[in-house]
């Protein structure tokens, strides 16, 4: 008999009819002898729905306010899931984050979970009871409501798996696994049947948003068995592993794109300490997230900056850059925002050389500009004009052999 927490996304529990599909597939494994504890999301377009009602009374949303507001749509799930399972003869009891001490930090909109007393949710399993619990949402010290940021949920049921020591934490969503990369850009993808946890961070904060991230982090920590399964379709999905067992494995996994990046440059500043300090460290007290960075080397006593933003955060930093550029006597500042960041990822990477230099001669064979190259121990990541990101992807999907037949990761 093993203990599993289930996470069902909007889209899984988004009608009568799925909750009720939902609740059908948890009793049979129930009734098979597993012990089961299930977080559900809001129905799908529940919490946008919410958040427009908020912003229409006071456009300031007020964040410990917002919360409460917010908290009802996964508070509307458990009810309805709990009574479909009851209608079927399976019993079942829901729960807030409230009811079961999801105790959180006091950052409303971004609360982090600290402790969870799980021994409420324990005696209803003793019980034989499927318990249904309310993603997304938590408390803080004072007892008010904190909801953990979009997708949040993801993270409750790690959480929970966590707490509890579960056997698995099964992420059920619309999609049947992660894939080598996004499959409306190349129909070859693939699923992958599993994944190291190191290269789900990357796919993942890269813009392969299958799961939350933190949900990731989370389960890296505490080394929750994690898998992301879909909940329309049979398949074992996607296990995300701690452990690179299998020596034989593919040396990229997959390749991530990011097209809501946009760089910014400032040529000819001052060659000296505290320069990069003064112009990052700008861009960051205004709250703008910065990516890639390059220097170039000095020449005549100046050198260069390229960096990448949101594109969002485009015009802002343009702005701040331009003024920095005054002070600091800079010759000058250009920006684009059509560009994109490709990745490959692999673990493999780490014990094969030449993984970069395969990856630019793709890209040189196509006639692609890479115009900013980063790199980490499992990752390669360069910049290029967004008119090229399907060729690019495609391309290097093909040349690292992904569309293969064996799964690895
Ligand atoms: N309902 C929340 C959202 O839409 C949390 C979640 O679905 O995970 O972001
Ligand atoms: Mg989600």
């Amino acid at each position: 008999m093993a203990l599993i927490v289930q996470k069902y996304g909007g889209t899984s529990v988004g009608s009568p009819d799925r909750i009720q599909a939902v609740a059908k597939k948890v009793a049979a494994e129930r009734a098979a002898g597993d012990s089961l504890v299930v977080v559900v999301s809001a129905m799908s377009g529940e919490t946008n729905r919410l958040l427009e009602l908020a912003k229409a009374v006071n456009p300031d949303m007020p964040p410990r306010e917002l919360d409460v507001l917010l908290a009802t749509g996964e508070q509307t799930t458990i009810a309805l899931l709990s009574m479909a399972l009851e209608g079927i003869g399976c019993p079942a009891r829901s729960y807030t984050g409230q009811q079961v001490h999801i105790r959180t930090d006091n950052f409303h909109g971004k609360a982090r979970i600290q402790d969870i007393d799980a021994a409420r949710v324990r005696s209803d399993l003793e019980q034989g009871r499927v318990v249904v619990v309310a993603g997304f949402q938590g408390v803080d010290e004072d007892g008010n409501i904190t909801t953990l940021g979009r997708g949040g949920s993801d993270t409750t049921a790690v959480a929970m798996a966590a707490a509890l020591g579960a056997d698995e934490c099964q992420i059920y969503t619309d999609v049947d696994g992660v894939y080598t990369t996004d499959p409306r850009i190349v129909p070859e993808a693939r699923r992958l049947d599993r994944i190291t946890v190191e290269e789900m961070l990357e796919m993942a904060s890269l813009g392969a948003k299958v799961l939350q991230i933190r949900s990731v982090e989370f389960a890296g920590k505490y080394r929750v068995p994690l898998r992301v399964l879909s909940s329309f379709e049979d398949g074992p999905g996607t296990l995300i592993t701690y452990e690179e067992e299998d020596m034989e494995q593919a040396l990229i996994s997959g390749i991530a794109f990011n097209r809501d990046e946009a760089k910014l440059t400032i040529r000819g500043v001052p060659d000296q300490p505290g320069i990069a300090h003064q112009i990052i460290g700008g861009i960051a007290d205004a709250n703008i997230n910065v990516d890639m960075i390059v220097q170039n080397v000095g020449g005549d006593g100046t050198t260069d900056f390229t960096f990448t933003v949101h594109r969002a955060d485009y015009a802002k930093a343009l702005d701040l850059l331009t003024k920095q550029a005054k002070t600091l006597k800079a010759r000058e500042v250009t920006g684009d925002d059509k560009i994109v960041k490709i990745s490959i990822v692999g673990v493999g990477m780490r014990s094969h050389a030449g993984i970069a230099h395969t990856m630019f001669k793709v890209l040189a064979d196509e006639g692609i500009n890479i115009q900013m190259i980063s790199t980490s121990e499992i990752k390669v990541s360069v910049v290029v004009d967004e008119k090229y990101l399907e060729l690019a992807v495609r391309a290097l999907h093909s040349a690292f052999g992904l569309e293969g037949e064996a799964a690895a990761g």
